[in-house]
């Protein structure tokens, strides 16, 4: 009998897959890759850049060339890893209303995404590992031995992003809240290039009206349900 070694999880936005993700990597002693950081961050720099976001060479072009580092956290402010890019933090600077309003766009770009999909797999392959994002099931890593899809309401999803913003002290309301998830799932789940699906062989578990220790918990005797050999 063995555990997983390599974890995918993979669902809409603000479906609690990073919340799931990183207990899990915690409890195995695996590492947490949220995927989503590194299209958020080709988002961020091209906007700093005053690029075309809809201009798909000239993004691609950018995505190939910097160099996009995650680490464990430096600072203790609720952060669970440091995003850098060509050295610079922007770990909440990718959080941003603007940030999220474009990375659909650019996470719809073939050379956007194979640039980060080669970036992803190097790092998922090496196993013991716990892989967030839309596509990890399907494309990133479909050898996967644990694949979990995971979604809720548009409203619980909206709800749970709208809290944890105000936590932070942001100036946000819940309407542009739901609005913001619902056009990105709307883009997530229509693009031609590894658009946002379940598995085939995904597990999916409806976290609407569950709290965190309820998923955790379904996860877990996932985990524990030895793999045949
Ligand atoms: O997971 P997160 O909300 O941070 O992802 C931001 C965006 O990045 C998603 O809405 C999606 O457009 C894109 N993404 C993706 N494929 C992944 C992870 C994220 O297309 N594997």
């Amino acid at each position: 009998m063995t555990f997983p070694k390599k974890i995918a999880i993979d669902g809409t936005a603000a479906s609690g897959k990073s919340t799931l993700a990183e207990k899990l990597a915690t409890q195995l002693g695996y590492l947490y890759f949220d995927t989503g950081v590194m299209y958020r961050a080709v988002t961020f720099v091209a906007l700093e850049a005053n690029l075309d976001i809809d201009d798909e060479k000239v993004i691609t072009e950018l995505a190939e060339r910097i160099q996009i580092d995650v680490q464990p956290p430096s600072v203790a402010d609720g952060r669970t890893a440091d995003v850098l890019v060509d050295g610079k933090d922007i770990t909440w600077l990718i959080r941003s209303p603007r940030v999220e309003r474009n990375v659909s766009q650019v996470s719809t770009y073939g050379g956007v995404r194979k640039a980060m999909t080669a970036q992803q797999r190097r790092i998922g392959l090496r196993g013991n590992v716990v892989m967030v994002g839309r596509d990890i099931g399907t494309v990133v890593l479909p050898e996967a031995d644990l694949k979990i899809y995971l979604d809720a309401t548009p409203d619980v999803r909206a709800q749970r992003r709208f809290d944890e913003k105000r936590l932070r002290g942001e100036d946000v309301t819940y309407d542009e809240i739901l609005a913001g998830i619902l056009l990105r799932d709307q883009i997530d789940s229509n693009r031609a290039i590894a658009p946002l699906k379940p598995a085939v062989d995904a597990h999916i578990i409806d976290s609407s009206g569950k709290g965190i220790e309820e998923v955790y918990e379904e996860a877990l005797a996932l985990i524990e349900d030895p793999i045949e050999e």
